[in-house]
C-alpha cells in the first residue's frame, strides 16, 4: 500500500468523495479519509438521505390515511415503524456501499481513520484497527464538515433529549414532540413525525419560519404547515429541560424577555443549525487560519493561508448543503489538476422537503429590496394548474423576480408540490443568465407542474393566461 498520493481528502462526505472521485478522473492519486466507518458522510449516514426516506415513507402513510379516499380509494393502513426503519437503513446502507465502489473505480484508497495534519503535505492517521499510518501528498484537502451546534444548558441524549441524529432512529412515535428551531432539519424532521402521529410544537428564536427565504413564501408555508396542525411559537427561546418521571418539561420563554412557559414532551428535538468540525484536526498546529465561527479561512480557489492545504464543503463559508459540498468538491479537484474550477454560488438552490415542498434559488425580494435594485414579479397559484388539480395538491405558487431593465432572471421562490424537482430549472436558467421572458417562451409539458413555472416568467410581463 503505497503512502505517498498527489492528494489526501480527510472526510469521505459530499464534499471529500466527490473531490476524491473527480482527482481520480483526472488522473491524480489520492487516499479518501473518513473515521465515520462508513464513507458518505453526514449526508448519507444520518442528513439528506435517512431524512428524505422517512420524509417519503411518513408522507405516503399520511396521504394512505388522509388522501386516498379523495381519489375513490379506500385503504386502512396501519403504521410498521420498525419496517419503516428498516428500510431507511437499507437505503443508507446501498448508497454509502456505492460510495466505496466509485471511490474504488477512482482508485482513491479509502481509508477508515482519523485524519490529523502533522505539517504541510502531511496527514498522520489513526486506522480503525488502532495502527497509525503516516501518508504523504503534495495536496491535503479538508472536507471534515459539519456537526449539531448545541443548545445551552440542553445535553442531548440522543433517546429522548436528540439532535436530527437521534430524530431520525426513533423507537416510537412521541405523543408530544417539541422541535427547537423552525429551520429546515427541524420542520422536515417535524413533518415526519407530525404525519406519524405526534403533535409538534416548534419553537423558534426569530419572528418567522426558515428565516432568510423569501418572506411571502415564509408566510404561506408557516400557514400551510399550521394548518397541518403544527403549533408554533415564534419569537420565544428555549431556556431549560427538565426530566420527570420519564418525560420531558420544556421551559420557554419570549425571546426579548418575559413570562416563562412549561411545555409538556415526549422528546425534545434541537435543530438549531450546524456547526463547522474541525475538532483534532492539527489545524492550529499548521497555522491554518479560521474565522469566528470556526469554519476554515480559503480564497476563492480553496486555498488556506497554508500552502498545499485547502478546504471545501460545511467546514468553510457558504451554506451548508450537500450539492455545494459537491460541486465545491469537483472545482478544487480541477483546480488541483490546473485546470478552471468554478462554482456560482448566487445560483445554490435550497429546498424544504415537506409537503409541500419549498424550493428556491438567487434573491429574495427582501435582499433586491435592500439592494435598491428595481425589479419584476411574475407569480402563478398551483391552484390554478391543472396537474396539481387533478392531483389534489393545489396548495402553494411560483414566484419568479427579474430585473426591471434587463429582465433577467433573479430568483425564483416556489412553495407547491415537487418543487424539489422543479427548481433546477430556475438554476439552469439563471447559468444562462436567462431572461423571464425565455423561460416564459419555452415550451412545457401539459398537464405538469412545471406549467406554473412557465406561467410565473409569463407573468413578470403581465400575460398569464390560467389564472
Ligand atoms: C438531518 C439533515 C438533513 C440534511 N438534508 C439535506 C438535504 O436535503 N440537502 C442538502 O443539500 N443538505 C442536507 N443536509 C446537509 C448536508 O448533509 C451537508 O451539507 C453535507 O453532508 C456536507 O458535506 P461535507 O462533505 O462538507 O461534510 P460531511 O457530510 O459532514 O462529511 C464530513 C465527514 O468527515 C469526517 N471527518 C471529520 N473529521 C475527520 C477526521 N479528522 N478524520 C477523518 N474523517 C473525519 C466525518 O466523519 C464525516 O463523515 C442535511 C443535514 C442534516 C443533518
Amino acid at each position: 500500500m503505497a503512502d505517498s498520493f498527489d492528494a489526501i481528502v480527510i472526510g469521505g462526505g459530499p464534499g471529500g468523495y466527490n473531490a476524491a472521485i473527480r482527482l481520480g478522473q483526472l488522473g491524480l492519486s489520492s487516499a479518501c479519509i473518513d473515521k465515520r466507518g462508513s464513507f458518505g458522510g453526514t449526508c448519507l449516514n444520518i442528513g439528506c438521505i435517512p431524512s428524505k426516506a422517512l420524509l417519503h415513507a411518513s408522507e405516503r402513510f399520511h396521504e394512505a390515511q388522509t388522501d386516498f379516499a379523495k381519489l375513490g380509494i379506500k385503504a386502512k393502513v396501519d403504521l410498521d415503524l420498525p419496517a419503516m426503519m428498516a428500510q431507511k437503513t437499507k437505503v443508507v446502507g446501498e448508497l454509502t456501499k456505492g460510495v466505496e465502489f466509485l471511490l474504488k473505480k477512482a482508485k482513491s484508497e479509502a481509508i477508515v481513520g482519523e485524519g490529523r495534519i502533522t505539517a504541510p503535505g502531511k496527514v498522520e492517521v489513526k486506522t480503525a484497527d488502532g495502527k497509525v499510518r503516516n501518508l504523504t501528498a503534495k495536496h491535503i484537502i479538508i472536507a471534515t464538515g459539519s456537526d449539531v451546534a448545541p443548545l445551552p444548558g440542553v445535553t442531548l441524549d440522543e433517546k429522548q433529549i436528540v439532535s436530527s441524529t437521534g430524530a431520525i432512529a426513533l423507537t416510537a412515535v412521541p405523543k408530544k414532540l417539541v422541535v427547537v428551531g423552525a429551520g429546515v432539519i427541524g420542520l422536515e424532521l417535524g413533518s415526519v413525525w407530525k404525519r406519524l402521529g405526534s403533535e409538534v410544537t416548534v419553537v423558534e428564536f426569530l419572528d418567522r419560519v426558515t428565516p432568510g427565504i423569501d418572506l411571502e413564501v415564509s408566510k404561506a408555508f408557516q400557514r400551510v404547515l399550521t394548518k397541518q396542525g403544527f403549533t408554533f411559537l415564534l419569537s420565544t427561546k428555549v431556556t431549560g429541560v427538565e426530566k420527570k418521571a420519564g418525560a420531558l418539561k420544556v421551559t420557554v420563554e419570549p425571546a426579548a424577555g418575559g413570562d416563562k412557559q412549561v411545555l409538556d414532551a415526549d422528546v425534545l428535538l434541537v435543530a438549531i443549525g450546524r456547526i463547522p468540525y474541525t475538532a483534532n484536526l492539527g489545524l492550529a498546529e499548521v497555522g491554518a487560519a479560521m474565522d469566528k465561527r470556526g469554519r476554515v479561512i480559503t480564497d476563492n480557489h480553496y486555498r488556506t493561508n497554508v500552502p498545499g492545504i485547502y478546504a471545501i464543503g460545511d467546514c468553510r463559508e457558504g451554506p451548508m448543503l450537500a450539492h455545494k459540498a459537491e460541486d465545491e468538491a469537483v472545482a478544487v479537484a480541477e483546480i488541483i489538476a490546473g485546470k478552471a474550477g468554478h462554482v456560482s454560488y448566487g445560483i445554490i438552490p435550497s429546498v424544504v422537503y415537506t409537503s409541500p415542498e419549498v424550493a428556491w434559488v438567487g434573491k429574495t425580494e427582501e435582499e433586491l429590496k435592500a439592494e435598491g435594485r428595481a425589479y419584476k414579479v411574475g407569480k402563478f397559484p398551483f391552484t390554478a394548474n391543472s396537474r396539481a388539480k387533478i392531483n389534489h395538491e393545489t396548495e402553494g405558487f411560483a414566484k419568479v423576480l427579474a430585473d426591471a431593465v434587463t429582465d433577467e432572471v433573479l430568483g425564483a421562490h416556489l412553495i407547491g408540490p415537487s418543487v424539489s424537482e422543479m427548481i433546477g430549472e430556475y438554476c439552469v436558467a439563471m447559468e444562462f443568465r436567462a431572461a423571464s421572458e425565455d423561460v416564459a417562451r419555452t415550451c412545457h409539458p401539459h398537464p405538469t407542474r412545471s406549467e406554473a413555472l412557465k406561467q410565473a416568467a409569463m407573468g413578470v410581463e403581465g400575460w398569464t393566461m390560467q389564472a
